[in-house]
C-alpha cells in the first residue's frame, strides 16, 4: 500500500534542502535496506547501541558514541548528562535541576530556538557577551574571556553553536571552559559536510558535539549522533535506555555503561522520549558509514553538475536572472525573476502542482535559492517547467 493511496499526500520537489520541515534528505538503497532488516529481528538495544557508539567513536575521534533522535535530542541529552553526571539520583530528580549544577551558558550571538533543547533540562541558560558586529554598532562578538568570567559553582556547561561565521573560536571557547573544568557541548547539526568536521570540533577540544543523521549525513530523518567523552556518554545513554529492568538482571554492555559503578540504576530518564529504535540506528550507522566512505569531491561534483542542469533550464525564462553559487559547501542556484516579487514567486511554486519548495532565506531580495541535495532523478525537469509556469502565467 503506497502513500499516496492510504493518506492521499502526495510528495514535493524539495529544492530547499534536508530540512526537517521537508522530511530530511533521502536515503540509500543500502540504508533503506539495513533499516529494513532491523525491523525484522529483535535485538538488545543497549548492545546495539555500544556497538553503534564504536563505529561513532572511530569515525568522529570521540572518546564514545551513541545515536540519538536528531541533534535537538542529543542536546537535551548531553546538557542533561554534563548536569548529572553518573549520579542516578540526579538523573532520577530532573527536570528538577535545583541543587545541582543547573546553569548553562552561552554566548548571546549563538541563541536560537533549538535551545528548547537545552531549556527543557530544567537549567537556567546564562546569556554572555554583546554580539554589536550584528546591529552594525560595532566590531565585536561575544570574547572568550566573557565566559571564563560567567564559570561559576553553578556551572553545568557551555553551549556552543558551530556555524562558520561563530565567535569566539571554538579552541578558545574550550581553553577558557577547560580551565575550570567545564565541559563544552557542541551543536554541529547542519555542519556536515564537508565530513572532516565530523572530527573537527572534538578536536578543537569540544566535550560533546552533536549532529543531525537526516541531513547531509542521509540517514533516517528522525536520527542524530552524540560523540565526546566516555563518562557524559554513559551519562547520557543511562537517561536515554528504556530502564525497565531488575538491577540483578541488568546488563549493560560496558564499554558504555560501566554497572560497577553505579550504587543502583536509574529509572527511565529525562531522555526517554526522545526514543530511538532499531530500524533509526541500523540507519543512521550504514548512512554515516556510507557517507565517510563516499569520495567528497565525487559528492560535490554530483550536486554542482545537478545545480548547473537546472540554471541552464531556467536561463530559458524571461526575465530570469539567474547565478551559480559553487562557493559553500554545498553549491546552489540562485534565481530572480524580475516582473514577479519573491513572496508571490514561491506561493505559486509552493501551490503548483507538484509542490516545489525551495530556501525562503533571501525572498525579502526577492532571491530564490535551490539547493540540489534532496532532488530525486527527474526532478530537475519538474522544477524547471514549475518554474516556467509560475512565472509567467495564463
Ligand atoms: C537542524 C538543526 C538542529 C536540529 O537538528 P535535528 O537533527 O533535526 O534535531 C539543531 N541545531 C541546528 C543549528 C540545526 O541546523
Amino acid at each position: 500500500m503506497s502513500i499516496s493511496t492510504l493518506l492521499e499526500v502526495l510528495p514535493i520537489i524539495n529544492a530547499a534542502g534536508p530540512v526537517t520541515r521537508l522530511s530530511g534528505s533521502l536515503m540509500s538503497d543500502e540504508v533503506v535496506a539495513a533499516m529494513a532488516e532491523a525491523a525484522q529481528a529483535c535485538y538488545d538495544i543497549a548492545e546495539l547501541q555500544a556497538a553503534a557508539g564504536s563505529l561513532i567513536s572511530d569515525i568522529t575521534g570521540a572518546e564514545s558514541g551513541y545515536v540519538t533522535s536528531g541533534a535537538s535530542a542529543g542536546l537535551l541529552l548531553g546538557v542533561a548528562a554534563c548536569v548529572t553526571g553518573l549520579d542516578p539520583g540526579a538523573m532520577n530528580r530532573l527536570p528538577d535541576a535545583s541543587g545541582l549544577r543547573n546553569q548553562v551558558i552561552m554566548p548571546r550571538s549563538h541563541r536560537n530556538f533549538y535551545d528548547h533543547a537545552i531549556r527543557s533540562v530544567g537549567i537556567e541558560l546564562i546569556e554572555v557577551g554583546i554580539s554589536d558586529r550584528y546591529s552594525g554598532a560595532g566590531v565585536r562578538d561575544t570574547e572568550a574571556w566573557e565566559i571564563e568570567a560567567a564559570i561559576t559553582e553553578q556551572t553545568a556547561a557551555v553551549a556552543y553553536v558551530a556555524n562558520a561565521n561563530a565567535q569566539p573560536p571554538l579552541p578558545e571557547v574550550t581553553a577558557a571552559a577547560h580551565k575550570q573544568a567545564i565541559p563544552v557541548i557542541v551543536d554541529a547539526a547542519g555542519q556536515l559536510p564537508p565530513s572532516s568536521n565530523l572530527k573537527r570540533f572534538i578536536a578543537e577540544g569540544a566535550d560533546l558535539v552533536c549532529f543531525s543523521g537526516g541531513k547531509v549525513i542521509g540517514g533516517p530523518q528522525g536520527t542524530g549522533i552524540i560523540a565526546g567523552r566516555r563518562e557524559l556518554i554513559s551519562s547520557v545513554a543511562l537517561q536515554h535506555l528504556d530502564q525497565d529492568v531488575h538491577f540483578d538482571l541488568w546488563s549493560p554492555p560496558e564499554d558504555l555503561i560501566d554497572k560497577r559503578r553505579l550504587p543502583g540504576a536509574p529509572q527511565h530518564g529525562i531522555g526517554r522520549p526522545c526514543k530511538v529504535g532499531k530500524e533509526q540506528i541500523a540507519g543512521l550507522v550504514t548512512a554515516l558509514k556510507q557517507f565517510v566512505d563516499a569520495d567528497e569531491s565525487a559528492r560535490r561534483e554530483g550536486w554542482l553538475s545537478t545545480v548547473n542542469e537546472i540554471a541552464d533550464g531556467l536561463r530559458q525564462i524571461n526575465d530570469a536572472e539567474v547565478r551559480v553559487s559553487d562557493g559553500g559547501a554545498i553549491p546552489s542556484v540562485q534565481i530572480r525573476i524580475a516582473s514577479v516579487d519573491g513572496m508571490t514567486l514561491m506561493k505559486r511554486l509552493n501551490a503548483h502542482m507538484p509542490s516545489v519548495h525551495a530556501n525562503a532565506s533571501r525572498v525579502h531580495e526577492d532571491t530564490i535559492v535551490l539547493n540540489p541535495v534532496c532532488l530525486r532523478d527527474g526532478d530537475v525537469g519538474l522544477l524547471v517547467q514549475a518554474f516556467k509556469d509560475v512565472s509567467h502565467p495564463e
